[in-house]
């Protein structure tokens, strides 16, 4: 179900019967020269769209804004300044929560965010909230990880590479330029190598300067269609998971009972 596709008694009512919203999050960003800015939201949300479809829930509208400072230096990205992105995040998940949903799915298609992510989720530490917030892993299994390196021939991946094209081409065909792929795959230059390790905002930006990693080449739709059905299947599982869980509410329950206690002995009181 998608919620601007719902009215409003019927959001009223799959927040009662599913309990779980997820928000599907990509940006706007280069992708090379063949894929398109949107790339990340759409294929994001079209999975879960699916995913949601097995594994009843309801998909929050499209979301493309996100940590994607790094492609600023390229047209078309649309980024926010960093204490506005944050505040947007958590303002939201509190609209869905007053909505009725006490499990919300941040559902991630953008490597950004996986910076941003996991401090969103130490945010509802930071006060009590009404809703446990959720980030379901891609991959996670490893019979799941084999499906899919058998499905792909290029060893080298990361933007716009075999597997984002490919799915893109799955969900949204029109929108993939093939005839536009770079003739050269796209190699980490390495240029940030004698930092043995160390992580730096410039770090994928000196890897990938032109927003390209991986080989486009070998992207077909069928290996998009088969890429797509395992991660529907696998964010299906994710969602029938976080449905049945109970440790994480009642785990912030007593979170917040301890946290209150020791504010109260902390105040004299
Ligand atoms: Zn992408």
């Amino acid at each position: 179900m998608q919620w601007e596709q719902l009215t409003s008694t019927d959001l009223g009512r799959a927040a009662r019967e599913t309990g779980v919203c997820i928000l599907a999050a990509g940006v706007l960003e280069r992708h090379s020269e063949h894929l398109t800015l949107g790339t990340d939201y759409l294929n994001a949300h079209a999975i879960a769209c699916l995913a949601a479809e097995r594994e009843p829930a309801v998909v929050f509208p499209p979301f493309y804004f996100g940590q994607i400072y790094e492609a600023r230096c390229f047209p078309g990205a649309v980024t926010l300044r960093p204490q506005l992105l944050l505040e947007l995040f958590l303002g939201v998940f509190d609209e869905i929560a007053r909505n009725g949903f006490h499990k919300i799915v941040l559902y991630n298609g953008h490597g950004g965010n996986n910076h941003l992510f996991p401090f969103l989720a130490q945010c509802t530490l930071w006060e009590e909230k009404p809703y446990a917030l959720y980030l379901p892993a891609w991959g996670s299994s490893p019979e799941r990880a084999a499906r899919r390196q058998a499905i792909l021939e290029t060893e080298h991946h990361g933007h716009a590479c075999e597997c984002e094209t490919s799915m893109t081409m799955a969900n949204y065909p029109e929108l993939v330029h093939m005839d536009r792929v770079p003739d050269e795959p796209a190699l980490p230059l390495e240029r940030a190598r004698d930092l043995r390790g160390a992580f730096a905002g410039i770090r994928w930006y000196s890897d990938y300067p032109e927003h390209y990693a991986g080989d486009a080449r070998a992207a077909t739709r069928e290996k998009g269609l088969a890429l797509r059905d395992i991660a529907v299947e696998e964010l299906a599982e994710a969602i029938a998971a976080i449905k049945a869980d109970a440790v994480v509410p009642t785990l912030n329950r007593e979170f917040f009972a301890r946290e209150r206690a020791q504010r109260r002995s902390g105040n004299g009181a």
